[in-house]
Formats: C-alpha cells, sequence, structure tokens
C-alpha cells in the first residue's frame, strides 16, 4: 500500500508511515463533508463561534503536543512552532468574534423597497497546503471558511501527515460534527479527481507555482474558483537614512526564520550604494552569529530545511548564482550531517538575471543587491515575476510610504517585516498568485455574494 512517510529533517529519521486512502475513501469523505454542510450551512454565527472558540482552546490545551510533532516533521525551531499554534488559536478566536461583522448583509440604495448584498455559503472546500507551516496555514483558511458555514477537506504535504490528522482530530476534539474538516492523505495525483468531484465547490492552494499552476488550470476547466498564494522573491529596500542595526536585525530575522522558508519572507535586499558595504558587513556578522543546530534546543535559532531534496535544491542554486557572477560572501556548503542542513548564505552583488535575483530562494540564503539610488531600488524591487510581499527600511515614514506605494506586492511594510494579520488581506499578485486570505476579503472568498431585491 502506498503510504506518506514523515522522515526527522534533522536526524533524516523516519518517524511515522501513513497509509494512504483510496479514490472511493476519499470520495466517502468529500460526500461525509458536503452531508455536514446541508445542515452546517444553516446555523447561526452564535452556534459556529462557540465550536470555533473550543478549537482555539484544543489548540492551545495541547500546543506543546503540536509543536513537538511539527519540528520533527519538518524541522521548525521548537519556539517557533509553539509560535504557531498560539497563531492559529488567535486566528480562530478572531473570526469567531468577528465572522459575523465581516460577512453581514451590506444595504444598497436602489429603486427597490429593500435591496441588499449577502454572503452565503458555498459547500465544500478543497484546501492544498504546504509543509511550512504545516498547522497555520490550514486554520488560515479553515477558521474563515467554516464560519462562514462551509465545510472542508484538506490535501496537506506528503511529509506532514501527523500534522494534517492532528488538525482533523482537534476539529473533533472541539465538538465540530464530524466531518466537517477532513484530512485526504492523497498524492497530488489524486487531487485532480477530488477537483472534478460534484461537490467539492472551490479550491484554496498554498505551495509553489507548478502546483499553482497545475490545480488551478483543473479547477479553471471544472469552473471552480480558486485562491492561489504561491511563491515570493521578497524585495526589502533599505534607503540610506535607515538605522543599520535595525534594518539588519530585520534582515537577519526575515530571512531566517522558519529556517528560511517562508512564503513572504525578506529574500532579495536592495541597498543602497551610500550604505551598501556598511550593511553588508553588520548584516553578514549577524547571520554569522545565528547558531545552526538541532531545532529543540533552546539556543538554536536556523534549524535544518523541510527535506533533503528542497536543501539540495537550493545549494544548486546557490551555485548557479555564483557561476552567474554573484558574491559568496557566507555559507554555500552543505555541512557534514545526516539532517537537511544547510548555513545562512549571502550573496552578494546580485543582479538581474542571475537565478538568486529571478527566482525563488526557498531557505536561508539572503541575496544583496546594490542599488544606484531610490528610483533605482524601486525598478529592482519590481523587477520580478512575483508580487508577494515587499518591505521598506527608513528613518522618514512618509518617504518609506512613498516608496511602498510604488511596490509590486499584495503587501509593502514600512520598518516591519512583512506578517499575516487576521484583520489585514493577505495574497499576491504576478505569479505569487491571487484572491485574498484573512480579514473580510479572505472570508468572503468562500461566499456567494448574492444581491437580494425586494420590489
Ligand atoms: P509544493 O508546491 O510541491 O507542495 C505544496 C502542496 O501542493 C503539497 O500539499 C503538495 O503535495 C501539493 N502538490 C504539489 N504538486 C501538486 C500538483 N501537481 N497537484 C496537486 N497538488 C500538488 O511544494 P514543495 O514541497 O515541493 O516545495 C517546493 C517549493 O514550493 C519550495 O521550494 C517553495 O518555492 C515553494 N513553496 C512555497 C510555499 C508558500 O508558502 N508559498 C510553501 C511551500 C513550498 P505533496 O506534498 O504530496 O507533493
Amino acid at each position: 500500500m502506498e503510504t506518506a512517510k514523515s522522515i526527522n529533517p534533522a536526524t533524516g529519521e523516519q518517524i511515522a508511515e501513513y497509509n494512504r486512502i483510496s479514490t472511493k475513501e476519499a470520495e466517502n469523505k468529500v460526500a461525509k463533508a458536503n452531508e455536514v454542510y446541508q445542515t452546517w450551512r444553516n446555523k447561526n454565527f452564535e452556534e459556529r463561534a462557540k465550536l470555533m472558540h473550543k478549537l482555539a482552546d484544543v489548540l492551545e490545551d495541547n500546543k506543546e503536543e503540536y509543536a513537538q510533532l511539527a519540528t520533527k516533521e519538518m524541522g521548525k525551531i521548537i519556539g517557533q512552532s509553539r509560535g504557531e499554534v498560539e497563531k492559529c488559536a488567535n486566528i480562530c478566536r478572531y473570526y469567531a468574534d468577528n465572522a459575523a461583522e465581516l460577512l453581514a448583509d451590506t444595504n444598497v440604495d436602489t429603486e427597490a423597497s429593500k435591496s441588499y448584498v449577502t454572503f452565503q455559503p458555498i459547500g465544500v472546500v478543497l484546501a492544498v497546503m504546504p509543509w511550512n507551516f504545516p498547522f497555520y496555514q490550514v486554520i488560515r483558511f479553515a477558521a474563515p471558511a467554516i464560519m462562514a458555514g462551509n465545510t472542508g477537506v484538506l490535501k496537506h504535504a506528503s511529509n506532514v501527515q501527523g500534522c494534517a490528522f492532528a488538525l482533523e482530530e482537534a476539529f473533533e476534539k472541539a465538538g465540530f460534527p464530524k466531518g466537517i474538516f477532513a484530512n485526504l492523505n492523497i498524492g497530488s495525483d489524486a487531487v485532480k479527481a477530488v477537483i472534478e468531484n460534484k461537490h467539492i465547490k472551490a479550491v484554496t492552494l498554498t505551495g509553489s507555482e507548478p502546483a499553482g499552476r497545475s490545480v488551478a488550470s483543473i479547477a479553471g476547466e471544472n469552473l471552480k474558483k480558486t485562491v492561489m498564494e504561491l511563491g515570493g522573491s521578497d524585495a526589502y529596500i533599505i534607503l540610506e537614512d535607515a538605522d543599520l542595526e535595525e534594518a539588519t536585525d530585520l534582515a537577519t530575522f526575515g530571512r531566517l526564520q522558519n529556517n528560511g522558508q517562508t512564503c513572504i519572507a525578506a529574500k532579495r535586499f536592495v541597498v543602497l550604494d551610500e550604505i551598501y558595504d556598511d550593511f553588508l558587513t553588520i548584516f553578514t556578522k549577524k547571520m554569522k552569529d545565528k547558531k545552526m543546530g538541532e531545532p529543540t534546543e533552546k539556543d538554536t535559532f536556523l534549524g535544518p530545511m523541510a527535506r533533503k531534496d528542497l536543501r539540495d535544491e537550493l545549494h544548486e542554486q546557490v551555485g548557479k548564482s555564483v557561476s552567474q557572477g554573484a558574491r559568496l560572501v557566507l555559507g554555500g556548503n552543505i555541512p557534514d550531517s545526516n539532517g537537511a542542513y544547510y548555513p545562512a548564505t549571502i550573496l552578494a552583488e546580485v543582479k538581474p538575471g542571475m537565478e538568486a535575483f529571478d527566482n525563488e530562494l526557498f531557505g536561508p540564503v539572503a541575496s544583496v543587491i546594490k542599488a544606484k539610488n531610490e528610483k533605482h531600488a524601486i525598478e529592482l524591487a519590481n523587477n520580478s515575476n512575483y508580487g508577494l510581499g515587499s518591505g521598506v527600511i527608513t528613518g522618514d515614514k512618509k518617504r518609506g510610504e512613498k516608496v511602498a506605494l510604488q511596490l509590486e506586492a499584495g503587501s509593502s511594510f514600512v520598518n516591519k517585516l512583512v506578517v499575516s494579520d487576521p484583520r489585514l488581506p493577505f495574497g499576491g499578485i504576478k505569479n505569487s498568485g491571487y484572491g485574498r486570505e484573512l480579514s473580510s476579503y479572505g472570508i468572503r472568498e468562500f461566499t456567494n455574494t448574492k444581491s437580494i431585491w425586494i420590489d
């Protein structure tokens, strides 16, 4: 029987194996989610919120167990795994408390005696999710979708099936109707049949561009709505008036958090000529000082990458960039270890046309780019197929805002790393995808925006 294997990336050891489910079993889970939807859609917000608050409690009560599981399956350092579970609980509470208001009817003045827009649920939504935030990515979809009255099925990444089943169980422990949120342990080749299933009304995917293209095209053929949250190569412009200590602190944390594997991580640092050398010196020192090691150890800042194949791919990208003229300032070597480790790495003098400029580097590798002036920095930042997040570091907030407005991305933050905050929409443009998660924009993605007219 085919299985999904969980391998601890810190040691290379297999920790668990999960049997794949058959096409028929997947169909049954989707049918069950549809059956639950028929009653769930009619529950009021108060009833839904009660259970969503319970889910937040379950997540918090089991924080240590879930955090250890995430760390074992994908190598996140333990403190950040705990933080991820807490963030999940917060999202559940946010939507439990705010869904009714976010989805409130909107009156529209017309010639009718009454006319308004109402937001109704649509049915079962399929979520295809990645391993990098194995709890959070799922909850970011599930909490709003379920509060809106939908139900969900999950195709999680093959290397984090432990987390996927833990989430399915968490919904049951919280008292949700059985089957409202089901984990489908299927391979990516079995996703097509699920998308085509008549009960699936929409698909949301977070992951790589190829996965997004494939899922979106199948959904397109079937005229099913999609939300795509794909990769990014976020540029941070460091203006010459920036506080360099602050800028390099942000750059170091931004590039290394989650072992460098975050879609909205700071990946390209576009630094103005006047401060380029100083920035590089301080940044290199800070990156070098961060300890790489076992993700469960307290003083570790950088754990292993999630899988060896991803680490090897990253190393090839670094090598290619160097052969194209980038200067290797730090790291860039595969350590002698059974784990999927890759050291904090800096490539300098990165330019358009190089791998490190043009493509996403999904690991602890920073690309430092020199810009002649502010205008040139904006051009370089926007010279990308991606458009997820972006940032500006400056001593002048007004100037920062002006620059932020010119950046081609779904979010632009001034003097702060881009974060996903439930109060603000999150998503990208260009090859980073489309549609939005979080806030009122996110919860409305999987609703029928319906006009009502009473003559
Ligand atoms: P993938 O995009 O391949 O995986 C994400 C999810 O999509 C997984 O559940 C995966 O399943 C599934 N999937 C993959 N291909 C298909 C397909 N053709 N049809 C349906 N489902 C599919 O990410 P990888 O793990 O391979 O990572 C590769 C790269 O993806 C990274 O280097 C990074 O650039 C990007 N990425 C971006 C993320 C983000 O947050 N935007 C998160 C993770 C990765 P399965 O695991 O079974 O293959």
